[in-house]
């Protein structure tokens, strides 16, 4: 998909969900607008009930809007074929979800190489790209497991090395680190943190305000609808502050240089 540099990633505005009819209806967004330019480092806060999952959806063509306009890559989602949103999913979008869903009889390799099927990618590049990215997860040694044999966080950082395997430009994760040792969230923190490196626009919905330091802006929704947005340029963002719900640490004039790592943040993370 082309775009121009002028052209956001995203453009939302007045954008609602409602769920159910009647005394059951409820707004899950209630008119949202928000611009995501490509290369932003987005995490999305806020209670549960809020409506994270829902934008999230909707942002990755799962679901659709009751009304409001989404613009991807300057063309309404509304009138793009399912076929054409089919596409844009499978290619441009990488999800990473809480419930990830191994397929039991295929091996770790097989299971992460799925995605690029739909590229037509011949069967031995397909395993070398999937190996590859196996190896960045520190899974390389567990290719031939059967998802059964694997842990928890294992599996999981499998699944989002499925996600992200077709290198797509936009990352949507919810929660992606929500119960996993801090081991394994360091390894995802990192790659989601590499991938917006590269220029890549990544979304995470997220419980800890410490990995807002990844971040490049931090959204907070209450009640379908967006409740603060702060900005934060690479240059001037302070890994160790808890910026985001104003828990701002005072700075101290330390000159020992900060790395942007979630073990820092948990150490000195005064919650
Ligand atoms: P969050 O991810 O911030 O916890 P959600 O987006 O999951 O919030 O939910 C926002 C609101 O929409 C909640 O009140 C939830 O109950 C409601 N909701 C979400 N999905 C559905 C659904 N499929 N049917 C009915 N209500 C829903
Ligand atoms: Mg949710």
């Amino acid at each position: 998909m082309k775009q121009t540099p002028a052209t956001p990633v995203i453009l939302l505005s007045g954008l609602t969900k409602r769920f159910g009819f009647g005394d059951a209806e409820q707004y899950a967004l209630d008119g949202v607008d928000l611009v995501i330019e490509k290369g932003e480092f987005v995490t999305i806060m806020g209670p549960s009930g809020s409506g994270k999952t829902t934008l999230l959806n909707i942002l990755g063509l799962l679901d659709t809007a009751t009304d409001g306009d989404y613009q991807l890559e300057g063309k309404p989602v509304h009138l793009l074929s399912s076929a054409r949103q089919a596409h844009i999913r499978s290619r441009q979008i990488g999800f990473i979800f809480q419930s990830f869903n191994l397929i039991p009889r295929l091996t770790v390799l097989e299971n992460v190489a799925l995605p690029l099927t739909y590229k037509g990618m011949r069967t031995l590049k397909r395993l070398e790209k999937a190996s590859a990215i196996l190896k960045t997860f520190q899974l390389g040694e567990r290719e031939y497991y059967l998802p059964y044999q694997l842990s928890g966080g294992q599996t999981q950082r499998v699944a989002i090395a499925r996600a992200l395997v077709n290198d797509p430009s936009i990352i949507l994760a919810d929660e992606p680190t929500g119960n996993l040792d801090s081991r394994s969230s360091h390894i995802i923190m990192q790659e989601l943190s590499d991938l917006h490196k590269r220029g890549n626009t990544v979304i995470m919905v997220t419980h800890n305000p410490d990995l807002t330091t990844y971040a490049s802006r931090v959204i907070t929704m209450l009640d379908g609808k967006i409740a603060t947005d702060s900005k934060y340029p690479p240059e001037k963002a302070d890994p160790l502050a808890k910026r985001a719900l104003g828990k701002t640490k005072k700075t101290t004039t330390k000159r020992a240089p900060r790395k942007r790592t979630t073990k820092n943040n948990t150490k000195k993370g005064a919650k």
